[in-house]
């Protein structure tokens, strides 16, 4: 037991122990308190490091806490914070959106989403990816939202890009194609497939060298190296093959990537398909130096090779020739049968000419129904002579072209160099102009040219401009002449014939200038003006009591296969009021021969008119009497030529009698023309020919002097 000392110390000692356990305590919480200060203190300085902004908020939305990133978003103290809600922070619909949510989170889910943001500070867009975690107490009910959210906007564009990037990769018309830096392929794109014919399993792993053609050499590729391994790139064309094996145009660019080291890592190579557009430039390029129709080399062509050839000739000291053909009477071809046929004539001429040169010479179209020939190392002029020869040769023979008959013949001028000219235009210009003669020469020849030749063309080129002139400047006049009954001198009927009274060189004959006209196709204009004023002189005669019992005029073979001649014929008529019993049209008869049925048609036509149709110049072909017989005509005009010498020339008069005697067999009236004498007159009234014309009658005289010289050969 222990006495009350004892007890006493006992208790001192407890109490001082006690004590000292007390202070011992209190000392060890104000610890505790201490290392949790600077705990919480080292979390919200880890917290504050995160880049990801951290916040809590209470049931009712208030925040408790945020770190540091999230303070300088809001760009406010962290007192001016606390107790704030999403109302106070965001625009209205953004803080409703993170109201709901809560509410989500208040009710125990957690959240995990990627979404829409501002910086509330400055308004920026961001995307973020944001946790809420619900906080729960002790005792297990929510208090509250921790969330945690950070900022994906450049990841966001990123992948973004790369969406894109892959969209193009795949959608691009390029062929793409990425290997790696050995050169294994790592990744295509679908048109590269299209374009190769490769499927992705097909390649991948392979390396290029797969598509290779044999169309480069190996320099090439080892240029196409230097370049990729100097500068990263190479870009330029280069034939690969398909999958099926055809060899097609790329253009390709090559680029290397290279890692931070500048270590290549990839080639990137991208290319298109220019085969297409190899082939509308190769056609362009074709087009543009041949001549669509017949595929020969066209005129640009043909001179850029003279050009060259004479280059080489000058060098070598060799001659060379061109020829130039033109074809005769195409128009009628055209005019007669279609262009379907025509053209067809110019293919097979076409053909044909170039069979017959060597493969060092050049045929070229020039255009319309006009051909060049250009032949290299000729040894004598008579070379090309002998070419000439055989191009006529291929004419003799009727054509039969898309199942009709051609009577065709081309008349050739050829040019020499160096005798004839220097250069390209000189020599085409010399061998058209020798061209032109052998046309006057009767056509269906050939002329080599002659300096006197260019002369002849430049007056024809004169003619062609002044006689256009000649219309509008009214130089042309109708002269009369009278047709006569040879038994009773009475006037029969009066020929309209062509005068160009031209301001410099006075009268000019219709010999000098149909011709022309003919071949420009301007004889049509000057045809039916005469038709206009003739038809209107002859219905101003009969009013004024001259009557007349005919009008002759004259067409031109062309106008009659040109034109619609009957309606053109109605029209002047009923312009003039000329009664069509009056009228009689001269054709020649070449024409008549040509029996094209265009001809025969206006003949028709014209006769359906209740117009008279006479054959000029009767005598000078070579017409068919069966033919004939078939044609809707009333005169012949025998040709002056036999009517000139009918009474010394034996065979003239036998022609002369000949003639006659058809025209009545035939039920047709005669005519004689360039009666001068008596004897003549005579002569042919024996053989029975009604009527006559000619110097002996009267000379061809204007209107006015008609009317006063011959009007009493009526009575
Ligand atoms: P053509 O129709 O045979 O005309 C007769 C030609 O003989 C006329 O020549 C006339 O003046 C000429 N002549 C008349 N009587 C005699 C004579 O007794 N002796 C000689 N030696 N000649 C005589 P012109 O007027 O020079 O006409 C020549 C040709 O021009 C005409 O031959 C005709 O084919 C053509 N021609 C004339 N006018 C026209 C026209 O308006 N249109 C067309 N397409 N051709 C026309
Ligand atoms: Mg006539
Ligand atoms: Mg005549």
């Amino acid at each position: 037991m222990l006495d009350t000392t004892s007890w006493t110390a006992l208790t001192g000692v407890m109490i001082g122990a006690g004590s000292i356990v007390l202070l011992g305590v209190r000392y060890y919480r104000k610890h505790l308190a201490a290392i949790r200060e600077n705990y919480l203190q080292e979390c919200q300085a880890m917290l504050d490091l995160l880049p990801q902004r951290l916040y809590r908020v209470d049931r009712k939305g208030r925040l408790t806490f945020l770190n540091r990133p999230l303070l300088e978003d809001l760009d406010l103290p962290l007192s001016a914070c606390l107790g704030k809600t999403a109302n106070d922070i965001y625009p209205p619909e953004l803080a409703e959106k993170y109201n709901a949510d809560d509410q989500r989170v208040l009710s125990g889910e957690t959240l995990t989403l990627i979404e829409e943001n501002v910086v509330p500070a400055t308004g920026e867009k961001r995307y973020v990816e944001v946790t809420k975690i619900p906080i729960y107490s002790t005792s297990g009910t929510v208090t509250g939202i921790q969330g945690i959210y950070w900022d994906i906007t450049a990841r966001k564009q990123a992948e973004e890009q790369l969406r894109q990037a892959a969209r193009v990769f795949e959608n691009t018309m390029e062929g793409v194609m990425v290997t790696d830096a050995s050169e294994r392929i790592t990744m295509i794109n679908q048109a590269f497939t299209k374009i190769t014919g490769y499927s992705k399993a097909e390649v991948l792993g392979k390396t290029p060298r797969l598509f290779k053609s044999s169309r480069q050499d190996p320099q090439f590729y080892a240029a196409m190296w230097a370049s990729i391994q100097k500068t990263g790139h190479w870009q330029g064309e280069v034939w690969n093959c398909r999958k099926d094996g055809e060899a097609y145009p790329q253009w390709l660019t090559i680029s290397t990537v290279a890692d931070d080291n500048g270590q290549v890592t990839h080639y990137v190579g991208v290319f298109s398909d220019i085969s297409s557009l190899k082939r509308s430039q190769e056609k362009l390029n074709f087009l543009a130096h041949h001549d669509l129709l017949t595929h020969l080399p066209n005129r640009l062509l043909f001179n850029a090779r003279l050009e060259h050839s004479i280059e080489r000739a000058k060098r070598t000291q060799k001659s060379l020739a061109v020829l130039f053909f033109d074809l005769d009477h195409f128009k009628n071809v055209n005019d007669t049968l279609g262009h379907a046929a025509g053209d067809d004539l110019l293919r097979w001429v076409a053909k044909q000419l170039a069979t017959l040169v060597r493969c060092e010479d050049t045929v070229a179209r020039m255009g319309g129904d006009e051909f060049t020939m250009l032949i290299e190392a000729v040894d004598e002029p008579n070379n090309a002579a002998t070419v000439a020869y055989k191009v006529l040769e291929l004419f003799r023979e009727p054509l039969h072209i898309s199942r009709h008959e051609f009577f065709i013949s081309t008349s050739i001028g050829i040019s020499l160099y160096p005798a004839d000219g220097n250069d390209a235009d000189t020599l085409v210009r010399n061998a058209d102009a020798a061209m032109y003669q052998a046309k006057a020469q009767g056509r269906n020849n050939y002329q080599f040219y002659k300096p006197e030749m260019t002369a002849r063309v430049l007056e024809r080129l004169q003619l062609e401009t002044s006689l256009r002139r000649a219309v509008e400047h009214e130089e042309l006049i109708v002269f009369y002449q009278p047709q006569v009954n040879i038994a009773s001198g009475r006037l029969t009927g009066v020929e309209a014939l062509l005068r160009w009274q031209h301001h410099q060189y006075g009268m000019i004959l219709p010999s000098h200038f149909i011709p022309v006209a003919e071949e420009t196709g301007f004889i049509s204009t000057l045809d039916t003006w005469v038709m206009r004023t003739a038809c209107r002189q002859m219905q101003r005669w009969r009013d004024q009591g001259l009557a007349l019992p005919r009008l002759s005029l004259n067409l031109s073979v062309r106008q009659i296969e040109q034109t619609d001649l009957t309606s053109l014929v109605a029209t002047v008529l009923s312009e003039t009021e000329l009664d069509p019993a009056f009228l009689e049209l001269e054709i020649t008869e070449s024409l008549i021969m040509r029996q094209t049925t265009q001809a025969i048609r206006a003949m028709k036509g014209l006769q359906s008119l209740g117009v008279w149709l006479a054959v000029d110049d009767f005598g000078t072909g070579y017409s068919s009497l069966s033919y004939l017989k078939q044609l809707p005509l009333h005169r012949l005009k025998i040709d002056q030529s036999f009517v000139c010498d009918i009474t010394s020339d034996p065979n003239d008069e036998a022609i002369v009698r000949a003639i006659i005697a058809l025209a009545h067999g035939l039920g047709l009236q005669v005519i004689a023309e360039g009666v001068e004498t008596g004897e003549q007159a005579g002569f042919l009234q024996q053989q029975g020919c009604e009527e006559a014309q000619g110097y002996l009658y009267g000379y061809p005289v204007p209107a006015d002097e008609f009317a006063r010289t011959y009007g009493h050969l009526l009575n």
